[in-house]
């Protein structure tokens, strides 16, 4: 652009010159000719401007554009290397920086860890705001409190890590948890509530119990979990801690990048309604594909995943991919087919469980009537605080049936109380129906009672035909089990579904013939 103008510029100039001194030789300076010269004067100091200031508003634009950039640059930084709640530097940063402290110079170090103590029941009971609000607080505190000099900053979840990286003794240490856990000791103000916290330390030393910085930190967290368990909180890591503890630990935190990686995923098992055949349901079941481990059963990592509090991500990656797999097979089938999703104690008191089922099913597509939440029975323990959520749950129109009916309560009052609509029966009694079984008291009692109280029945677990007729004859609703299908994927769901039915069918059929001819030999 400005080269062309340049080049204009030099003609024009080269034109007047050329004007000027034609008129000049020729004597021809007339009045004319000079109005002419002005006006052509006049213009080009005019366009000199313009195009002055469109050169500065370029230039301006220029920079504008470069500082966009930098700042840009800088909050991709930022966001790679800074915990977006405390805005401590993140689990990425640290790493980095304790490998270079480790390198800078030969002093003994140690890696402190160090844990909100419950955080996760702050974040079940009050959400994720409070607990946010909390880590934010103790990130504050700790940066107003603590040497600038030190390195702090925050792991996943209630987790921080400091790096000291001089000490003479233990003692030196164990005086700076005390520190610690004296910052801690004022309660937080938070929303009009007031949380006293305390915390749990765990310490690993350089370079006696690791040499590399991965070790340091998870040595210090498997430190910190067993101080979980101690009077004063604050434990030193030993080798002597137990194997299951780094097991946990490792599985811990690979558990938390599953999510991110779409290393889990669903597979499903249908329910067979037990007098047409039909498969008009189906639960939902987690699996987590580990890169190195393999395939990972939710008996193991579930119950990881509640004590960590990583069940409520979790568990809403199930419900959102439940109901939008389901959605889209009952549009290939063109027909409704339920789906029962497990859910944990710590997803139900999450302050916006219920309105986070709203906005999946209205997401998804799915219709509240499809969805069946699947609670245990230890749940219905803590009848005050779930009557209103599993009422706010059922005007939604989802349906809730109790998981493993019979194996962990004593009191059945809650079945009058809560609003539930079926009840499943474990698989543990199911296995006692074998082939010379007459009868099996306690899946009559679960049936009879579910009968008086106008609640659907399934059970689970089903692996002989002989189990599958008793069941049949005792008017149990649905079945589940290997018999019919293991748990499979949507896909499979999607292309067996057919065959399964039929099969279910003409076992249907052949047991109902045989019931006949039975009713009619006793008959004679
Ligand atoms: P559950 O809810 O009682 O699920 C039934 C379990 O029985 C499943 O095990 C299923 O694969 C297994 N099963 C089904 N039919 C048969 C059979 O005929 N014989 C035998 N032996 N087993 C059968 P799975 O998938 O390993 O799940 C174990 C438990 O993990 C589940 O028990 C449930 O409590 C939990 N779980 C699974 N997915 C989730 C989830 O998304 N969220 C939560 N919170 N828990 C889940
Ligand atoms: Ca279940
Ligand atoms: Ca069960």
């Amino acid at each position: 652009m400005g080269k062309r103008y340049s080049i204009f510029y030099l003609l024009l100039n080269l034109i007047l010159i050329i004007l000027f001194g034609v008129s000049l030789f020729t004597d021809n300076l007339t009045v004319v000719n000079i109005i002419i010269f002005s006006i052509v004067l006049i213009v080009q100091v005019g366009l000199v401007n313009y195009f002055k200031v469109l050169h500065q508003d370029i230039e301006k634009k220029v920079v504008d554009t470069e500082k966009d950039l930098m700042a840009t640059e800088e909050k991709i930084k930022h966001e790679r290397y800074f915990d977006d709640i405390t805005e401590l530097p993140n689990e990425r940063y640290l790493l980095a920086k304790i490998k270079e402290n480790l390198h800078a110079n030969s002093s003994d170090k140690a890696v402190l860890v160090f844990e909100i103590d419950r955080l996760s029941s702050i974040k079940s009971f009050l959400g994720s705001v409070y607990s946010d609000c909390l880590l934010r607080n103790v990130a504050q505190r700790l940066q107003e409190q603590l040497s600038d000099q030190l390195i702090i900053g925050k792991l996943r979840d209630d987790q921080f890590v400091i790096l000291i990286d001089h000490y003479e003794n233990h003692d030196d240490i164990l005086n700076f948890c005390s520190q610690l856990q004296s910052i801690m000791e004022t309660p937080f103000e938070i929303q009009y509530s007031s949380l006293n916290n305390s915390l749990n330390i765990g310490i690993s030393f350089y370079p006696k119990d690791a040499e590399s910085e991965l070790d340091l930190i998870k040595f210090a967290q498997i430190a910190a979990y067993e101080a979980r368990n101690t009077h004063e909180h604050i434990l030193f890591y030993e080798e002597s801690m137990s194997d299951v503890r780094t097991v946990k630990v490792t599985l811990e935190n690979d558990l938390f990048n599953a999510l991110k990686n779409n290393e889990l995923f669903l597979v499903y098992q249908p329910q067979v309604n037990t007098m047409t055949g039909e498969i008009s349901s189906m639960e939902a079941l987690v699996r987590w594909q580990h890169p190195k481990r393999g395939l990972i059963s939710p008996g193991e990592f579930i119950p990881v995943a509640e004590e960590s509090g990583l069940i409520n991500p979790i568990g809403k990656w199930v419900l959102e991919t439940a109901c939008y797999e389901t959605k889209k097979l009952q549009d290939h089938l063109g027909r409704s087919v339920k789906i029962a999703v497990n859910l944990s104690l710590c997803q139900l008191f999450q302050g916006d469980f219920v309105q986070t089922v709203k906005q999946i099913l209205e997401k998804t597509g799915l219709s509240p009537q499809s969805l069946q939440l699947e609670l245990t029975e230890s749940m219905t323990m803590n009848t005050d605080h779930l009557t209103p959520i599993l009422h706010d749950l059922k005007s939604l129109g989802v349906t809730l049936a109790v998981d493993d009916f019979g194996t962990g309560y004593s009191s059945l009052s809650y079945l009058r109380d809560l609003p539930i609509d079926c009840l499943k029966i474990d698989c543990s009694f199911v296995k006692n129906i074998r082939p010379d079984t007459s009868n099996e008291p306690i899946v009559d009692m679960i049936i009879s009672m579910a009968k008086h109280l106008n609640l659907k029945v399934v059970a689970e677990g089903v692996e002989e035909i002989t189990q599958f007729n008793y069941l049949m004859k005792s008017k149990c609703d649905f079945i589940q089990g290997y018999l019919f299908s293991r748990p499979i994927t949507i896909e499979q769901i999607s292309n067996t579904l057919c065959d399964v039915q039929r099969k279910t069918r003409e076992m249907i059929q052949s047991l109902q013939e045989q019931h006949t001819h039975e009713a009619v030999r006793k008959s004679l």
